[in-house]
């Protein structure tokens, strides 16, 4: 999105970083959120006109959102649950209802002609209006009720389970949910401080209530006494909290409300932020969109514009007498919306929610450097979305299995940042399930409410679904290599000029769309008279061709794998996650027991004179058992990741003892993965000896049907594995 009286920047691909902060994670300068990037993935080609056949029941070919019909009275209401049994013939379900991915009725070519791409939005829930826009806008084909038929997409409001689904891509990744609940990425960005503290300084120093409350209050004693002047604030939030719930502000960990509930309500308490950067005397903070597109290969878009959300009383430094200001200390929406200050507006840049490019903006002429900034941001943000992939690809076998058809996921994410006085972005929170909503309540009268539409939402947002949708179109990702490229500047060149008098009920064409088109494409002489006879319908109708050309370039902007160089140091908890996901076993289960421990041990060669299998033992025990007893899921019993993390950092200590705690994982991972790779080896080999002694088995028994020839294995080929090992060696020495 343009943020008005920013110039737009050139495309920083290969542009240096704009400052160079030290060590080798060098945050990659950026533009600030601006138009004329071309999209990160091409639209998909001249997309054939939708004309469809009606599936059975369906009224209309044609309107703009199309449900199957009146759908089955059981299948509207039905919650969630398996998804009906679909008619053998059309190849749409397996076993069970199960559909398979890739059979049925989907996307892509069917006799020749190409399906618009289908959405369930039956569980969109409180995203179903800015979800409509979105869908309308790109002409897709909506099943409000839900389906019979496999859809391409399935939209949640809350979670990868609202629905039971076995096909296509779902908004939602198992295990979010859990993984940014205040405690969880608390946790997961700890360990990445553990590793990197440098690289991981943007989250406020953090302890976990209650288990750690004798740890803070030790800690903020000594800090204090070595520091008398530091009169320090935290802020405890509840865990699994949100729009402010229950957070509260302190001065001294005596302060904390104990009062004997804390076992049931877990907390976060955290360093307050005491010197934000204020605008008008406001603290504000930024809701930035990310989308997480793939979790293996790991993809990453951030959206060029966001929210920012401000206070609606001047900030004062936190005192004992101010500290129970929420309208002062705490930005969330939903609390400032009840102040009599809270200022709705029409305009984006104004109001108490405006654009994050209009607070841009507002820097930037007051000469801040807005591409170091926004470089800072994208670090953040691709730094905390590695510290919750491994835990997340732990939940992502659990439900998706390797053997299992699918669906596959992706996944809006709300990030909340605050920025410091000095301009450092810190990560207040990350929210699974960000508010999609497009409009607000207002107070008509006393009592009487009324849900009025909110410009600034509807303009963030609806751009964020409906590129996020665009990214994930499974035409495209079907036709990437053959499709001509269709970008902003292929549509200008091949569409007649637009019209800001063509009436929008004609054309129907995306609001945004023709603002976009009249304020960037064509000035004011374009006139609706000068327009040769015929071209509205022409226009229509090459839009109807392909909608994606009437669209605005993708708002979303990626940022990793295109940054990965800069960042794939830190993905030690990636590798530690796959070990622990290999010895697993059986699929379906989060948790590692004894015996996979063991065979951990064993087959990394991790055991020698001075750790016996018998430690390995008592490590396993001592961990787990510390770790179940402050576990949130007491289901499965067994080492949680977290737990084998832990076990790994000590053995690595022990092995490798005077380096960096980063240097030593990295070292073990080396060698722990060289180990499996002798192993996996050895039982290819094994493997094609048996069916070459299989297969000369067969050939002396002329009777019985001849096996295809075997397929010679090649000799062992340790080159990979061993130049592992001489870089692991050499690294040591
Ligand atoms: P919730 O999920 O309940 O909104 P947040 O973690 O987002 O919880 O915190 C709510 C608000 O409190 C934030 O929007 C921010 O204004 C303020 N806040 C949270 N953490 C800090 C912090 N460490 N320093 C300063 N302000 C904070």
């Amino acid at each position: 999105m343009e943020p008005a009286g920013v110039e737009p920047e050139p495309e920083p691909e290969s542009r240096p970083p704009a400052e160079e902060p030290p060590g080798p994670a060098v945050p990659p300068a950026e533009e600030p959120p601006g138009p004329a990037v071309p999209p990160a993935q091409e639209p998909p080609g001249p997309a054939v006109p939708p004309a469809e056949e009606p599936e059975r029941g369906e009224a209309a070919p044609e309107p703009p959102q199309v449900a199957e019909g009146p759908p089955p009275v059981a299948q509207a209401r039905r919650p969630s649950g398996p998804r009906p049994k679909a008619p053998a013939k059309r190849g749409g379900a397996g076993k069970g209802g199960r559909a398979k991915r890739g059979s049925g009725r989907r996307a892509g070519e069917e006799g020749g002609r190409r399906a618009r791409v289908t959405v369930d939005s039956s569980k969109a829930k409180t995203s179903l209006e800015a979800l409509k826009i979105s869908l309308r806008q790109l002409r897709w084909r909506e099943f409000p009720f839900g389906r019979r038929l496999p859809c391409d997409i399935y939209w949640h409001g809350v979670s990868f389970h609202d629905n039971d689904i076995f096909s296509g891509q779902v908004n939602k990744f198992p295990g979010m949910t859990e993984m940014v609940r205040k405690i969880t990425l608390s946790r997961a960005v700890r360990t990445m401080q553990d590793l990197f503290p440098e690289e991981y300084d943007f989250y406020p120093h953090s302890w976990i209530l209650p288990e750690e409350f004798p740890l803070f209050v030790a800690e903020v004693r000594i800090m204090k006494e070595s520091d008398p002047p530091w009169k320090p604030t935290f802020i405890v939030k509840p865990d699994g909290g949100c729009q402010g719930d229950g957070i509260y502000l302190i001065k001294d960990p005596s302060d904390i409300r104990l009062a004997g509930n804390l076992q049931c309500r877990p907390a976060v308490v955290q360093e307050y932020i005491s010197k934000p950067l204020l605008i008008d005397k406001l603290k504000f903070d930024i809701r930035l969109y990310v989308l997480l597109k793939s979790l293996e290969p790991l993809e990453i878009y951030i959206a060029k514009d966001g929210l920012s959300r401000f206070c609606t009383e001047p900030y004062q430094e936190p005192t004992l007498k101010n500290l129970h200001q929420v309208f002062m200390h705490l930005t969330n929406y939903s609390l400032n919306i009840h102040s009599g200050n809270f200022i709705h507006s029409d305009n984006v840049n104004t109001g108490s929610k405006r654009t994050f490019s209009s607070v841009l903006c507002r820097l930037s002429s007051k000469g801040v450097d807005i591409k170091k900034l926004w470089s800072d941001i994208i670090s953040l943000v691709i730094k905390t979305v590695i510290a919750l992939t491994p835990e997340l690809k732990v939940y992502y076998q659990s439900d998706i299995p390797a053997g299992k058809p699918g669906p596959s996921c992706f996944q809006i994410l709300g990030f909340d940042i605050l920025l410091m006085k000095n301009l450092k972005p810190v990560l207040l929170e990350v929210n699974a399930n960000p508010s999609m909503r497009i409009e607000h309540e207002q107070e008509l009268s006393p009592g009487v409410f009324e849900n009025v539409p909110s410009p600034v939402d509807e303009e963030i947002k609806v751009s964020v679904i409906r590129d996020t949708l665009r990214l994930m179109d499974p035409h495209k990702k079907k036709n990437k290599d053959t499709h001509l490229p269709d970008t902003c500047m292929d549509s200008k060149q091949r569409f007649p000029p637009i019209s800001g008098r063509l009436p929008r009920s004609n054309l129907q064409l995306p609001k945004f769309a023709i603002v976009r088109s009249q304020l960037s494409e064509h000035s004011s002489d374009t006139k609706e008279d000068l327009m040769e006879p015929g071209s509205a319908e022409k226009l229509e109708h090459e839009i109807s061709k392909n909608p994606e050309a009437s669209l605005p370039s993708l708002c979303l902007k990626q940022v990793f794998p295109k940054y990965a160089k800069q960042f794939n140091y830190l993905r030690l908890g990636d590798r530690m996650a796959a070990l622990f996901i290999r010895f697993l076993g059986v699929r379906g289960i989060m948790k590692l027991g004894p015996t996979g421990f063991r065979t951990f041990i064993r087959n990394c060669k991790l055991y020698n004179s001075n750790f016996s299998m018998a430690s390995a033992d008592i490590l396993y025990i001592d961990i787990t058992r510390r770790w179940n007893s402050v576990g949130l899921d007491q289901r499965e019993s067994g080492m949680c990741l977290q737990a084998f993390v832990e076990a790994f950092f000590c053995l690595a200590q022990r092995r490798y003892k005077s380096l960096p705690l980063h240097e030593q994982v990295a070292l073990l991972i080396d060698f722990c993965e060289y180990h499996l790779s002798i192993l996996d080896e050895k039982r290819l080999l094994c493997s094609r000896g048996i069916m070459a002694h299989r297969a000369a088995l067969a050939t002396c028994q002329p009777d019985r049907p001849r096996p295809p020839p075997a397929i010679h294995a090649p000799l062992l080929n340790r080159t990979t594995a061993a130049n592992k090992f001489t870089d692991y060696r050499n690294h040591r020495s």
